[in-house]
């Protein structure tokens, strides 16, 4: 690969670094990209979104004193892969959804409790109001639909747990 700095027109100085590939068998020569190699090499090593953000624009800002407007397209596109390859990003690709799933299955689980109880409580009434003599067993029923309640609310608690823990297993073995 012995191509042609689109900056500088000459060919990169192996001994000065290496040279940046803009794609398209382009490439900036080590001289030329020195102004901005340490913010470019910095999108890996962003920790939040400010520091995502600052540091494109902080490339972006020196790339437009120094390159024409396709090189500065270029680097633009490096930056915002490389901040994409960074395991900030990676981490918040894969962590958001996660929590999500299981946060879905308990809060679900927690309406299924709710509308449970509610329910036993209503067959309860309707039992007593249409015949007084079954109080003893619409209060019997109420009471086993809300300890029915209770249990499945466990079951969906303890499965919602199990899809985030397994989610976060998954997540971490595949950062490595
Ligand atoms: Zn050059």
């Amino acid at each position: 690969m012995a191509n042609l700095c689109a900056q500088c027109g000459k060919r990169n100085n192996p001994f000065a670094g290496e040279a940046l590939p803009l794609g398209n068998g382009r490439c900036l020569c080590s001289t030329c990209v020195r102004p901005i190699r340490n913010a470019l090499d910095g999108m890996y090593y962003v920790r939040n979104d400010t520091e995502l953000t600052e540091t494109r624009n902080k490339i972006l800002s020196s790339a437009q004193q120094l390159y024409s407007q396709d090189i500065i397209d270029c680097i633009d596109r490096i930056a915002v892969q490389r901040g994409k390859s960074s395991p900030y990003y990676q981490y918040k690709q894969h962590h958001v959804p996660s929590g999500k799933v299981g946060n879905k299955i308990e809060t679900l689980a927690s309406i299924f409790t709710a509308l449970g109880v509610v329910l036993s409580i209503i067959l309860m009434i309707v039992i007593i109001s249409i015949d007084s003599d079954l109080a003893i067993l619409g209060i019997i029923i109420s009471v086993l639909g809300c300890i029915m309640a209770w249990l499945s609310n466990l079951l969906l608690h303890g499965f919602g747990r199990l899809v985030s823990s397994s989610e976060r297993i998954v997540e971490l073995l595949s950062k490595k």
